[in-house]
């Protein structure tokens, strides 16, 4: 039988850089999919970035308050499932942290809030503040809420890619997250989490075969603004940015569930996040710097531990 062809794409898509990789029979039924798991990714970003003005949670950013918004069938499925784990994590995962990440300025640099919205923004930050009628397929804002793609858009994209690409083997890096279908026909991929403290390091390897890994952390994205730090991940209970100097780590068979939960568990922290993940049987791993630039210290849940076995890159 003839080898299995690989092809390769890198593109800049969901304000990051991409990489495809596909492996099938022949290299025109392997372009075919990796050309089909591209669009699939285009289309829920044109859905969902509130990047974007055109995607429907824009609209119904836009809508006045108390204006019911017809979802689209995919943003209406996806609908509950924000809402589970906005519960369950207690509102540290909440996609309505659209009005503190404006606070914050952490799509501008980033900068200190005025008093007014320090005063106004608690009231507008809430999942429950929007009213969706799952029958009809309708959400409603009751509050003037804004709704941020930013912790399950890049989830929600890679759990669509299956129905995509059924049956071939491929591996789709969305930055910060990573999604496979099936080993290829050399084995598991390779997935290389990076140092919390230096990006461009590798920490570990990981032997992904499906399921998606997805990494929340501050390094990347923070700013000293007047003497004090401000990172793209805020605590959406008290409103303040969350700046940790550890990483976590979700893998979850749903790439939707392994974004909206490492998001929650970072703003948990180290301590609390374990007990959560562990107690919910959830694979994550938190890497921490040592204080002395020593080897990252890695705490992982049982569920983590079972999954995979852990190379340290030396
Ligand atoms: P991630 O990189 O998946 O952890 O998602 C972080 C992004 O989600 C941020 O850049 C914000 O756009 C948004 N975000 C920040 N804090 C939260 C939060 N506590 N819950 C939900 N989304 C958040
Ligand atoms: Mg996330």
């Amino acid at each position: 039988m003839a080898e299995p062809v690989t092809v390769e794409r890198a593109v800049y898509l969901m304000g990051t850089r991409t990489t495809l990789v596909v492996e099938a029979a022949d290299r025109a039924r392997a372009l075919e999919r990796l050309e089909a798991l591209l669009q699939t990714l285009e289309q829920t970003e044109a859905e969902l970035s509130t990047w974007r003005d055109d995607s429907v949670l824009s609209e119904l950013n836009r809508r006045p308050v108390g204006e019911p918004l017809t979802l689209s069938p995919f943003l209406c499925r996806l609908w509950p499932r924000l809402v589970e784990t906005y519960e369950q994590t207690d509102g540290a995962f909440d996609p309505t942290i659209g009005a503190w990440v404006e606070a914050w300025g952490v799509r501008t640099g980033g900068r200190e809030p005025t008093a007014a919205e320090r005063r106004m923004t608690p009231a507008r930050t809430g999942l429950h503040l929007v009213r969706f009628d799952e029958r009809r397929c309708i959400a409603t804002r009751e509050t003037a809420v804004s709704l941020d793609a930013g912790a399950f858009g890049k989830g929600a994209a890679l759990g669509r890619l299956p129905d995509a690409a059924p049956g071939e083997a491929w591996l789709v890096d969305l930055g910060g997250q990573v999604a496979a279908s099936g080993p290829s026909s050399r084995g598991p991929w390779t997935v290389a989490l990076a140092r919390p403290d230096r990006r461009s390091a590798p920490a570990l390897e990981l032997p992904l075969r499906d399921g998606s890994l997805a990494t929340s952390g501050a390094s990347e994205r923070s700013w000293e603004v007047d003497g004090r730090w401000i990172t793209h991940i805020l605590d959406p209970r008290t409103g303040t940015p969350v700046v940790r100097a550890g990483t976590v780590t979700v893998w979850h068979a749903d790439p939707l569930a392994a974004d909206m939960l490492s998001t929650a568990l970072y703003v948990m922290g180290a301590d609390a996040g374990l007990m959560y993940a562990t107690e919910q049987d959830l694979a994550a791993v938190f890497l921490l710097p040592a204080p002395d630039g020593g080897p990252v210290r890695i705490r992982a849940t049982p569920a983590f531990s079972r999954r995979f076995e852990i190379t340290r890159v030396p």
